[in-house]
């Protein structure tokens, strides 16, 4: 048995050290694979069996106004909270979603209000998260509809804001921009975690959206999180998650449970030798890709980086600045099309225009896999030496 494993182990690393030299490398998605080395040194700590006849049931605990959130990860979820310091947890109920995703829709229906004859506008400043505009009018609601940059909104009328913070794409940490009284504010905090930025205070709002995804890398898990300090607003996107998948597999629920009290056991031994502790090992990695990609960047005239502010992060006790899960590059010869430049480098990228941004920008995630962020510095740099010949 075991010299199987180790065979088939083999062919799963073989597979991906042979990427090709001239291989596409996709760096358009943030999928967050860069976790996967910590995962594989944890060995057996998070493996876990579910018999036959467990977790058959819809209903994961009928007293909770969240109905099919399991009792362990919502203790985990508040467990992981406390001992990061990042969110207040105590004053908010927790309704669980099949990724952030599932949740920011269940926002939308939650906070629209029934009886209007117009939609109410969805905002968010620009550069914004893509999703957005595609989640709010893929199935044209009559609830909702989006109504693109919060800076350029001027309707006197009802309005739901997304905050993203720290910001997808630039990483930027972001505070609401319209600030009128008919608005009602999501804040997705799916970046709020140590390794991406300095943690500075304990968040206190009253729609919070977390992630397994950009916090642990378990993506695949689809397990996203909502704090909601309405009770009404609570129950209603319960109500949507209802209607729409009557639930969130348990699987996926106790996988993510186990994970999150691995992580936080783990955060105990803070400033161990061996680094168990998660966002210690992940920090240290985001850090050290940031700074191989600024010193590539530094070297040429063809692209920029946004730069983030020294901090203090409550977290680590130390003076930090942002490492973000994307870089938001821009290309400084102003007729570029910079997604274009990087096809023709094979390296996929997303345009700055599906952010509602310029072309001459784009998003390239720093989450995948070692071997394909390396042969991305690699082409970076060759690109950049192609130009400076010019
Ligand atoms: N919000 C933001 C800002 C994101 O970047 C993402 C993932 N790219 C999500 C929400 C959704 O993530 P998931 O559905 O995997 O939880």
């Amino acid at each position: 048995g075991s010299h199987a494993a180790h065979a088939s182990e083999a062919r799963e690393n073989g597979a991906r050290r042979n990427l090709s030299p001239d291989a596409v490398i996709n760096l358009d998605h943030g999928d967050p694979t860069v976790f996967e080395s910590y995962w594989r040194k944890m060995g057996d700590n998070c493996t876990f069996i579910i018999a036959g006849y467990q977790s058959i049931s819809y209903f994961a605990d009928m007293k909770n106004l969240c109905w099919f959130l399991e009792p362990k990860l919502e203790e985990q979820i508040r467990r992981l909270h406390h001992v990061v310091g990042n969110a207040e947890v105590d004053d908010h109920h927790i309704v669980v979603g099949t990724g952030s995703s599932q949740l920011i829709q269940a926002a939308l229906y939650a906070l629209s209000p029934p009886d209007e004859r117009e939609p109410i506008s969805v905002v968010s400043a620009v550069p914004y998260y893509s999703s957005y505009p595609e989640v709010t009018d893929f199935l044209r609601s009559g609830l909702y509809k989006w109504a693109g940059d919060a800076q350029r909104f001027d309707k006197d009328a009802a309005y739901i804001e997304m905050v993203t913070a720290p910001n997808n794409p630039d990483g930027v940490m972001r505070e609401p921009v319209v600030n009128r009284d008919q608005g009602t504010l999501v804040h997705d905090f799916a970046y709020y975690w140590p390794h991406y930025t300095p943690i500075t205070c304990p968040v206190n709002h009253d729609i919070m959206l977390f992630t397994v995804s950009k916090c642990t890398g378990h993506a695949g898990s689809r397990i996203g999180w909502a704090l909601v300090k309405d009770k009404e607003v609570a129950r209603k996107m319960t109500k949507f998650i209802e209607i729409n998948t009557i639930g969130v597999s348990k699987e996926s629920q106790l996988r993510a449970a186990k994970i999150l009290g691995v992580i936080s056991d783990g955060c105990l031994h803070f400033g161990s030798p061996d680094a168990d502790n998660f966002f210690e090992y992940s920090q240290r990695l985001m850090a050290e890709r940031w700074q191989q990609m600024r010193d590539v960047v530094k070297r040429s005239e063809v692209f920029s980086l946004p730069e983030y502010p020294f901090q203090y992060c409550l977290f680590t006790g130390e003076f930090t600045e942002a490492h973000p899960a994307f870089a938001w590059i821009k290309c400084k010869e102003t007729a570029e099309d910079c997604e274009e430049l990087f096809r023709a480098h094979k390296i996929l990228t997303r345009s700055g225009k599906r952010f509602g941004s310029d072309p001459k920008y784009v998003r390239v995630s720093m989450l995948n896999r070692e071997e394909e962020f390396n042969l991305f510095l690699e082409r970076l740099s060759a690109i950049q030496e192609i130009s400076n010949g010019n």
